[in-house]
């Protein structure tokens, strides 16, 4: 399960990998204090999240 976000207007994609680990990130949402879910890419080695990427000023989609 590969994290691959790609930009619905340009069609760049981005395979999403832990630097540290050098591993797949997984995706995953988290949900802030607000309610609202924000898509995240997880590392399952050491736990490490990031925010999913952005391009053409709007949140990558992911497709596993
Ligand atoms: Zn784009
Ligand atoms: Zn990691």
């Amino acid at each position: 399960m590969i994290a691959t976000y790609s930009c619905a207007k340009c069609g760049m994609s981005v395979h999403a990998t832990c630097a540290k680990c050098d591993q797949p990130l997984v995706n995953d949402t988290l949900t802030i204090d607000d309610g609202s879910k924000v898509q995240i890419s997880r590392c399952p080695v050491c736990e490490g999240k990031i925010k999913s990427p952005m391009c053409c000023g709007s949140d990558m989609s992911c497709s596993l």
